[in-house]
């Protein structure tokens, strides 16, 4: 984050409710020792832009506060997790301009929990029960329906004790027994009827290995990891609003002094994507993306690669703010977020996706003439370049019509249009194949033109880019658009992967000037008139390629 950044949110008013709250604490210097805040993400998969914001608020208001915000792998489920996504999750926070150095795993807390969940049976709170998965729904009951006390509920300490350190030493079968704790079958919140802490399954995990056979719930895990770290705010998403009073139970308990609080904001949805890890995971398995970070992917990595910067997503998420409120972001204001970005940061560049060949016919075989144009002309610092211009050029094929309509400024035959950073053009002819289509324009160029204007006052309404076809390169250039055509896919019964826009990924050749020849990947440019492109990773010494971050406009606006 820019100290500017930081100064305008730190001097303000506080932005929402959550900060609210925090600066409250401040003042009444309710924890001496500072904020501590804490993202924790379950290392299953790659992060998308619903944590990007999570991350923003927890590291947001540790960095505005002084505080420390942890980066803590909730690592407690070990079926799907792994060393990649970790790996992945740090390199992102980092990327997002946030210090992943504070890094725990709550796996290494597995024994401190154990100890935990001992001292709960040891204060009755805990206990173990043997009932079969279609016994213990019977007896949860129902939002309709109280829950009834199972059997074994009111067994003796040494007994429960006896066989939860037998669940631990491995003498049951995965599932046979569970321990819970001992709180109200009957209440109204059924998470708060003698819910699970812990079960047994027999799964190596990927830090502990085969140490465990048993392992901790979320609801117990997290408040104790959060206690254990000495976190004092614990912002989550609204769906664990109804776990809360189970989090401060078990801290209770547990006897913590100043034990953390949970806050909960609400999530983001983003219109046009998927945001599920589950389905996430499927479109790069079942291989119809190319993996995690395809640019197409709300993934933080894939955002990357798309040539989103970092600032951009940061001032995306801050204008969303934090609310209570459950809505639908529509993708269009991400997108309007990342062209104020990158209009302010990125150079200018000409690059043409549908060539069509010109010869001005009024200049010499080898002229050559060094055009100047300024590379950003938002940010002096970003320098200018030389641009060749000679005989053979290419322009787009949309800035030529045979047939113009009515305030059509570009190229038809007989008019005048400037070349950008160049000279003013007139069509004079066209060459068309053996089925009509034209190949090639034939126009004059005027030499007093140079710089784009006439000394006479003659004024062209039109400018168009172009490349010199001896000096350009040819890029491949990846088109991305929207993942999927609706706005919320999957909704109902709709098979989401049903829903996936079949144009999301074009992949087209375009010529760009030679300046760009030495891009390297993550180099963001514009193609004036085409649209913010990113050099992709993929890119080698004898082909660039170029991924479409964004359109100079919202096309999508236009088609609705
Ligand atoms: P799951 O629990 O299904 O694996 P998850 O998206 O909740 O998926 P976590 O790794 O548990 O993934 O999330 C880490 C943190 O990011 C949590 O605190 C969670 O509340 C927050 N988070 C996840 N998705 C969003 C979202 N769409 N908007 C805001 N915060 C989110
Ligand atoms: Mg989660």
């Amino acid at each position: 984050m820019s100290t500017e950044e930081k100064i305008e949110t730190a001097e303000n008013k506080p932005l929402d409710f959550i900060r609210e709250i925090v600066a409250n604490h401040i003042k009444e210097n309710k924890y001496p020792d500072g904020i501590v805040t804490r993202f924790p993400p379950e290392p299953n998969g790659y992060l998308h832009i619903g944590h990007a914001k999570a991350i923003c608020l927890d590291f947001g208001v540790a960095e505005e506060t002084n505080g420390i915000c942890h980066l803590r792998m909730d690592d407690t489920n070990p079926t799907k997790e792994n060393m990649e996504y970790v790996q992945s999750i740090i390199d992102d926070v980092k990327w997002l301009g946030f210090d992943p150095s504070h890094l725990y795993y709550a796996s290494d807390y597995f024994e401190q929990m154990y100890q935990c969940a001992e001292k709960l049976i040891e204060k009755k709170l805990a206990y173990v029960c043997e009932l079969t998965p279609e016994e213990f729904e019977e007896y949860r009951g129902n939002s309709e329906r109280p829950g009834t006390e199972p059997p074994g509920r009111a067994n003796s300490v040494e007994y429960n004790l006896d066989l939860f350190r037998r669940m631990r030493a491995g003498e049951f079968e995965d599932g046979a027994k569970v321990l819970r704790a001992r709180i109200d079958m009957t209440s109204p919140n059924i998470h708060m009827r003698d819910p699970v802490l812990y079960r047994i399954r027999r799964i190596d995990h990927f830090r502990q290995g085969n140490k465990w056979c048993i392992y901790p719930m979320y609801d117990f895990a997290h408040c104790l990891e959060d206690a254990f770290e000495g976190v004092t705010h614990s912002f989550c998403t609204l769906e664990f609003e109804i776990h809360r009073p189970l989090y401060d139970w078990v801290l209770n308990n547990l006897d913590f002094p100043n034990p953390p609080h949970q806050y909960e904001f609400s999530r983001l949805n983003l219109s046009h994507t998927v945001m599920s890890k589950r389905k996430l995971l499927q479109l790069v398995k079942e291989k119809h993306v190319r993996n995690w970070d395809d640019p197409r992917m709300p993934t933080v990595c894939g955002m990357r690669r798309r040539g989103v910067p970092a600032s951009a997503l940061r001032n995306f998420v801050k204008g969303l703010g934090i609310t209570k409120f459950n809505g639908l972001t529509d993708v269009a204001l991400f997108e309007y977020a990342i062209r104020e970005e990158l209009n302010k940061t990125s150079s200018r560049y000409l690059g043409v996706l549908n060539p069509l060949k010109v010869t001005i016919t009024n200049m010499p075989d080898d002229f050559c003439d060094e055009l100047d144009a300024v590379n950003n002309p938002e940010d002096p610092s970003a320098g200018s370049r030389k641009i060749p211009f000679s005989k053979e050029l290419y322009i787009d094929r949309n800035d030529f019509m045979i047939e113009p309509p009515k305030g059509y400024f570009r190229l038809s035959p007989g008019k005048e249009v400037r070349l950008r950073y160049g000279y003013f053009i007139k069509c004079e002819d066209y060459v068309t194949d053996e089925n009509g289509e034209v190949i090639e324009l034939k126009c004059t160029y005027d030499p007093e033109t140079r710089g784009g204007n006439a000394p006479d006052g003659r004024k062209v309404k039109g400018t168009i880019h172009w490349v010199s076809a001896k000096h350009c390169v040819e890029a491949e250039v990846r088109l991305y658009d929207r993942l999927f055509t609706v706005e919320q896919p999957g909704m109902g019964d709709e098979d989401f992967l049903t829903q996936m826009n079949p144009d999301s990924e074009i992949i087209s050749t375009c010529l760009i000037e030679p300046a760009l020849a030495n891009a390297k990947a993550g180099d963001r440019v514009q193609f004036e008139r085409v649209g913010y492109f990113c050099c992709d990773p993929d890119s080698t010494a004898e082909k660039l390629v170029f991924n479409r971050t964004v359109s100079l406009k919202d096309s999508w606006a236009k088609k609705k």
